[in-house]
């Protein structure tokens, strides 16, 4: 087969590797669930009322993605560039308008994920009502693990800890989700037809706080793995 002429080299697929595996994990979309921990909601000044309200989700480019262990550039046009430590579900089978009960099927299996954040951008863009683009669909700012198979497997619970230089910054535990997998699952489906190597991110605990050039994070959840980051100078 004669190979499609480009203008130039197209974007890569990006991947991840999958632990035991020779094969690495094709990512599509990068989804990310809001305030999804009371004590962090209640941080960002934006408390969530389960009764009355729905999850919000947002989205990154796939080509933001990096994978735990590297060193990113302090990125520009910030002066508070924060981490947020979150459980990633990887989804392997496709859904639409899946019901909760359904849902296990879906699960490929987990990563640690940093969904790190212009945070200084995303306020402003918060407050005026604007999207959260510039604070969140930063270069490099999707950061994820191996991805642990855990087919049919739904987490509900385990700690989940991230440090910087050795301190402890956030700590909770799955079990503290507002909107558990299922939920998530069920209704992020009900808005996008989910595919084989989309990533959900789902949220990060309270703690969250800023870093600078030199920094290194670490976090790690349990039944699940570790992760790291470098953060570097500017560029
Ligand atoms: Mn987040």
């Amino acid at each position: 087969m004669t190979p499609t002429p480009y203008l130039w080299t197209p974007p890569p697929v990006y991947s991840l590797p999958v632990r035991g595996m020779a094969e690495r994990l094709p990512v599509n979309r990068l989804f990310f669930v809001g305030r999804n921990y009371h004590a962090h909601a209640v941080e960002m000044g934006r408390p969530v009322d389960k009764a009355n309200e729905r999850p919000f989700y947002f989205t990154k480019a796939a080509s933001t993605l990096v994978e735990s262990g590297a060193t990113v550039a302090y990125p520009p046009e910030t002066s508070n560039f924060h981490h947020e430590m979150e459980l990633v579900v990887a989804i392997g089978a496709p859904g639409f308008r899946v019901s909760e009960s359904d849902t296990p099927a879906l699960i490929y299996g987990y990563a640690c994920g940093l969904d790190m954040t212009r945070r200084d951008l995303q306020l402003v863009a918060r407050d005026k009502g604007r999207p959260w683009d510039l604070g969140k669909d930063v270069e490099q700012s999707s950061v994820v693990s191996e991805i642990v198979p855990m087919r049919g497997r739904v987490l509900d619970q385990g700690e989940l800890v991230l440090t910087v230089n050795g301190q402890p910054r956030q700590k909770s535990d799955l079990s503290m989700l507002i909107w558990n997998l299922r939920e998530l699952i069920a209704d992020l489906s009900k808005f996008y037809h989910l595919q084989p190597g989309d990533l959900i991110f789902t949220g990060t605990p309270e703690g969250v706080g800023a870093v600078v050039a030199g920094d290194r994070i670490a976090g790690h959840i349990y039944g699940v793995g570790e992760i790291t980051l470098t953060v570097g100078a500017a560029e």
